[in-house]
């Protein structure tokens, strides 16, 4: 027995990373944890580096005492407890709960044995089976249903392009609009999957759409708002992030951009955007979880995503932009970059975002956090927030991030996606109506 420990500890010394018959990073035997530290955000990077550990995400928490949410590595835990953090145990092993969190399915298609609402018959029977909610599915499919998704809404919607990534994929979206044709109104604008990793944030925004489209003929509320605004939807913003996710890496964040002067892929396309780009809670190593690129903008993501919102800018104007991430529950205004700078309309857009949070945990009471994201988060230099608030001219520019508060994390059970989906809806719904 004995020597059957020492050999596996032998292996995994030997192979830093495990990965199954797929080629899947399987985090066998990592542990995540919540670890309570003074330390300032860079001293503490650096401590993980040193562990090969991953950085998943951090706060102020709510004691206004700081926390880190990390994965260890199974060779590096006896290094990470003589570091003697106060830290509590999210997940025992990091591999059970990405089998919870279900495997890819395929698209089911138009074919429906499950129809969600009592919404209009046409608007349903032509829409993809709601079915689609029950699993995450792979980055191809998530493409086959934004084309079925317009192709439900033929008058009312078109495919678009807000750039290409690093990789040469199309960053693919789609664009709604009501009663007043085509690209008359103010924008709502919504970004999901940023980060890699967030995989809830595409179901949860592809839901919303799809409630957009079923709903129209039949909800005031809804009909209102897509006969006086047009939605951009980008569901995956960072695509080639999100393949890796699904074929190499679960926990990986950034995109895959490489640089010539390092060996270091990816760069955060949410710490890139050229506005206030080189401050607070960015960094400059490239291996970072947050590194920021070596020039404000230098990701093709960012360069597609700016120019589609400046169109938009200088069309009819952007009312509302979103920008969708795990985990977390916060609805969170600007700004990123600075914890003392106020949006002209902060109190008009902190009010909004509180009640909002209450819509939502009228549904099934999950309870979101609200406020500006640096007094209420963290810092972080280079977000889209910040770029739209003050560059793009959105009137509200918000991030959303949705569940859970860190028992699952970025790897969200399958069948809490409906009900991350159900109470967004009915928290976008109160924000139209109020806004
Ligand atoms: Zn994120």
């Amino acid at each position: 027995m004995k020597f059957v420990q020492i050999l596996s500890l032998v292996a995994s010394l030997a192979t830093a990373i495990q990965v199954d018959r797929q080629g899947r990073q399987t985090y066998n035997g990592y542990k995540v944890f919540r670890v309570i530290t003074q330390d300032d955000s860079s001293a503490f990077e650096s401590k993980l580096e040193s562990l090969s550990a991953i950085d998943l995400t951090h706060n102020h928490g709510h004691t206004g005492e700081q926390h880190f949410d990390i994965a260890v590595p199974p060779e590096s835990l006896a290094a990470f407890y003589a570091l003697n953090y106060t830290a509590d145990v999210l997940a025992e092993d990091l591999a059970a709960d990405l089998a919870l969190e279900g495997e890819l399915e395929p698209y089911p298609g138009l074919d429906k044995s499950n129809i969600l609402t009592t919404a209009s018959d046409a608007a349903a029977a032509a829409l993809p089976d709601a079915s689609w909610f029950n699993a995450y599915h792979a980055y191809a499919d998530h493409l086959t249903f934004l084309q079925d998704l317009q192709a439900a809404f033929p008058s009312n919607s078109e495919l678009i392009t807000a750039g290409t990534s690093f990789e040469g994929r199309d960053l693919q979206g789609i664009h709604l609009w009501g009663s007043g044709g085509k690209g008359s109104k103010p924008a709502i604008y919504w970004h999901g999957n940023v980060h890699a990793r967030e995989w809830i944030t595409s179901m949860v925004v592809e839901y919303l759409t799809y409630q957009l489209i079923l709903n129209y003929s039949n909800d005031t509320t809804v009909q209102a708002t897509l006969d006086n605004y047009d939605f951009y939807i980008v569901p995956i913003v960072n695509p080639d992030g999100f393949v890796y996710t699904q074929t190499s890496s679960r926990l990986w964040r950034k995109n895959r951009q490489t640089r010539s002067s390092t060996s270091a892929v990816g760069t955060d396309i949410n710490r890139n955007w050229p506005y206030q780009w080189d401050g607070e809670g960015s960094s400059t190593s490239p291996g970072s979880e947050t590194y920021r690129g070596e020039a404000a903008g230098d990701t093709p993501e960012n360069t597609g995503l700016r120019e589609y919102a400046e169109a938009l800018t200088s069309g009819n104007g952007i009312k509302l932009y979103i920008d969708w991430h795990s985990y977390g529950q916060y609805i969170l205004t600007p700004y990123g970059y600075s914890c003392t700078a106020t949006a002209p309309n902060s109190s008009k857009q902190n009010s909004l975002a509180a009640n909002t949070g209450s819509a939502i945990a009228k549904v099934y009471g999950t309870q979101f956090t609200t406020g500006p994201i640096c007094s209420t988060l963290y810092a972080a230099a280079g977000g889209s927030n910040d770029y739209f608030q003050d560059v793009a001219g959105a009137e509200l520019a918000w991030a959303i991030e949705l569940r859970d508060t860190g028992r699952n994390g970025f790897v969200l059970p399958a069948n809490q996606i409906l009900p991350s989906g159900i109470e967004a809806w009915e928290g976008m719904k109160y924000l139209w109506s109020n806004f």
